[in-house]
């Protein structure tokens, strides 16, 4: 190690995960940022504080306006410039030992595999989920661990995904989620402070893994609100029928069917999953009911389990509902997608009393 990397580093090399052996290895580490937004500025420029010697900045995006009082990597000045770019260029004044590549190109299947091939480990700073199933899916097959991060309003999410033999993927828990009438950080808005968190607890996840420690949220999901400094790990599991991660994966069927009407909610797309046992019935329209209103009901009627702002898992009629706030349901132990909708409309009709 050459004395001006010691010296550089001088106040990271006490911290007892951090040894000289270790800094020279993070040194040849190469850790993929996809998303180089409120998340993957603090996340880059933690990396590198912490020792990685290699990062792959990964954004199509171009600097605004509105980017700049939470993305502290850019300056006035930058607007209009690529992400990726100025990123690198921050960066490198900052820290001299880094070597960064850089993608400014759109994250997607056709190019999820070229983009994330020889990562030692992915850092998500993505804002949807559609993005993050491609992420997970190519990261299985690549076999890349990568740590979830996800922040709105004051709210936040991490989960590591190590695809380690019966640990649970992203899709085991997020499966249902579709970005279809979520809110995002343009209708919410989205705090700093959260970011801040979120990116740091990835941070530390990731280096947990790269210094050869376990890290603490592989099968947990964590939840953070800054309004009442509620935090919260809930233990996920690995799925048997996960499309992704699970045996039955290769096997795995998916049929869409559009023929299903509700008249609270329009057509109703049934999607088909593996081993006809699980059918996803998502709404055209969302109903009109208050889901704040349908949780507390559920709290107190049903011995039910909630996942945060995302969702209730709950029993009725003989099947395990999923419940998403924008009332997709994933809907368990029916045998048709007929039954299913049977379900989904009983749910409806239960809910438009509540
Ligand atoms: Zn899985």
């Amino acid at each position: 190690m050459t004395d001006d990397l010691a010296s550089y580093y001088s106040r990271v090399l006490p911290l007892p995960f951090i040894t000289h052996e270790k800094l020279k290895s993070l040194q040849e580490e190469l850790v993929t940022i996809i998303g180089v937004g409120g998340l993957g500025t603090v996340s880059t420029e933690q990396l590198l504080s912490l020792g990685i010697g290699k990062l792959r900045l990964v954004d199509r995006d171009i600097i605004e306006y509105h980017n700049l009082p939470r993305q502290k990597l850019f300056f006035i000045k930058d607007v209009g410039d690529a992400k990726v770019e100025v990123a690198k260029k921050f960066l490198k004044e900052r820290n001299p030992f880094v070597k960064i590549e850089t993608f400014t190109e759109f994250f997607d299947s056709s190019n999820s595999e070229r983009i994330l091939q020889g990562s030692r480990i992915i850092v998500d700073g993505l804002d949807n989920f559609q993005a993050r199933k491609i992420l997970n899916k190519t990261a299985y097959q690549l076999n890349i661990p990568w740590v979830f991060g996800g922040a709105l309003g004051t709210t936040g999410n991490v989960m590591t995904i190590t695809f380690r033999e019966n640990t649970p993927c992203f899709n085991c828990f997020f499966d249902q989620i579709v970005d279809e009438g979520l809110p995002t950080c343009e209708t919410a808005g989205v705090s700093s402070s959260i970011l801040a968190q979120v990116a740091s607890i990835q941070v530390n996840e990731a280096i947990r893994i790269l210094t050869g420690e376990k890290p603490l949220l592989e099968g947990k999901l964590l939840f953070l609100d800054l309004n009442d400094y509620q935090t919260e790990i809930i233990n996920v599991e690995q799925r048997n029928d996960c499309t992704v991660c699970s045996e039955k994966a290769k096997d795995v069927e998916e049929e869409i069917s559009d023929e299903y009407y509700s008249e609270h909610c329009g057509k109703l797309i049934v999607v088909t999953l593996c081993e006809r046992e699980r059918f996803i019935v998502k709404p055209e329209n969302k109903p009109d009911i208050n889901f704040e209103k349908v949780q507390s009901f559920l709290d107190e009627k049903f011995v039910g389990k909630k996942y945060g702002s995302y969702g209730y898992e709950f029993k009725l009629m003989n099947t395990e509902i999923f419940l998403m706030r924008t009332f997709v349901m994933s809907i368990k132990d029916v045998t048709s997608p007929e039954n299913a909708v049977v379900v989904f409309k009983k749910v409806l009709e239960i809910f438009q009393s509540v």
